[in-house]
């Protein structure tokens, strides 16, 4: 039933894309993709990730297999990317390239259901990505909720997600998104952080990260990781799911890693091991061309720091049509409180609107987003935003 519901999630925002296409109207809105847009709507490819790309081709590389772990220069370079150059947990730290982040997870939920010793129940927030609760359902977890969202506020439940943390069995998993949280848009503060993981330790749980949107949080690759290395260096052992598919445009190339923080050489070899018996049967070994993509771009000290702008890039964008929408909808003389659009964060923003308020946009507006009121807000442009907030005027007020 679970894998149900994710997949009628799934089917509810390809019905979106079906009723965006289906309509006739010129000025159409869809603010239901799950993908980023430059300024003009269109898929962006990253120039960094052309030029990678050339210097792939050009280089006339074989198409061998990788090793069942994946290409080490691409895993070497993601695990700084997440941890930070120097971090100590590199030493005992085990990582496998994945089917980007969504093969990630997989691993993970795989490994914990095999290996986990304590409570195999992983609690996600309320609400979460729908795929999560589908993903740990089918590798034999026990999934179950902890508050995260108050509709009220249109912001973090911070109480709510405390008291869920400690009210649960010691030693629970605990998934949280590491920074911009799909699909509410709203994300704990450093210092919230830091009590989570107070609250984490005393309980003795497991953290495990969902890193999707590093550096399209914030626009710095090194802010977004901030909950990810105040876990490591208040010593917890986390494990972490990475994708490139957000942050370097590399969607349909499925490149992303899966790492587990050890606390020896030893036990890093035996980890090691079982993680390699586990993905041996699943998919034998990852596909290369995106994680030599990734990898020239992570190893080239030119093409990061091209690359750190282009997600700084996109991350402004996505800041400024916030800034825009809100600023448009005070202009109109709403008298609602939109602050929230700008203090969230990330490629999704909840709205706070009803699904019926949601139908009328569709119907009377030709803006298509899904009946949750999440709206992708790298589906908005400058050109859009205007007639966007009056139709959200509109059916609001
Ligand atoms: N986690 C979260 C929170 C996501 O939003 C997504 C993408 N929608 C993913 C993981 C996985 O995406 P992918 O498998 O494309 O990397």
């Amino acid at each position: 039933p679970t894998a149900g519901s994710a997949l009628a999630q799934y089917q509810a925002i390809l019905g979106v894309t079906e009723a965006f296409k289906a309509d006739s109207f010129p000025k159409k809105i869809n603010l239901g993709v799950g993908a980023y847009r430059d300024d003009q709507g269109k898929p962006y490819v990253l120039p960094s990730v052309l030029k990678a790309e050339k210097r792939v081709v050009d280089a006339k590389m074989n198409h061998e297999y990788a090793g069942i772990t994946g290409v080490p220069e691409f895993t070497k370079a993601a695990a700084e990317l997440a941890y930070g150059k120097g971090s100590p947990a590199l030493e005992n730290l085990v990582i496998t390239q994945s089917i980007s982040g969504t093969g990630a997870l997989r691993i993970g939920a795989a490994f914990l259901e095999r290996f986990y010793p304590g409570n195999k129940t992983i609690y996600i927030p309320t609400p979460s990505w729908a795929n999560h609760k589908a993903v740990f359902d089918d590798a034999g977890l026990q999934v179950q909720n902890y508050r995260y969202y108050n509709k009220d506020t249109i912001g973090l439940d911070f109480e709510g997600m405390v008291a869920d943390i400690k009210a649960a069995p010691k030693g629970s998993i605990f998934l949280f998104h590491a920074c911009a949280h799909n699909p509410t848009g709203v994300d704990p503060t450093e210092q919230q952080w830091r009590e989570i993981e107070q609250a984490v330790k005393a309980q003795g749980h497991f953290a495990f990260f969902d890193m999707a949107y590093q550096g399209f949080a914030s626009g710095d690759t090194n802010k977004d990781a901030f909950a990810v290395r105040h876990f490591v260096e208040n010593g917890h052992q986390i494990c972490l799911a990475q994708s490139f598919a957000k942050n370097m445009g590399l969607y349909g190339e499925r490149i992303g890693a899966f790492s587990l923080v050890t606390e020896s050489a030893e036990e890093k070899k035996r980890v090691d091991s079982q993680v390699k018996i586990l993905v041996r049967p699943m998919y034998s070994n990852p596909p290369i061309h995106g994680a030599r993509l990734a990898s020239t771009i992570l190893n080239d000290p030119e093409l990061y720091e091209e690359w750190l702008g282009e997600v700084k890039g996109m991350a402004d964008r996505i800041i400024r049509m916030r800034a825009l929408l809100r600023e448009n909808l005070e202009k109109l003389g709403s008298k609602h409180d939109w602050s929230h659009i700008t203090s969230q964060i990330g490629m999704f923003a909840y709205t706070g609107l009803s699904p019926e308020q949601m139908d009328a946009l569709a119907k009377e507006h030709s803006v298509y987003a899904t009946r949750n009121g999440r709206i992708s807000v790298a589906g908005i442009t400058s050109e859009n935003v205007g007639r966007l907030a009056e139709s959200i005027f509109k059916v609001k007020g």
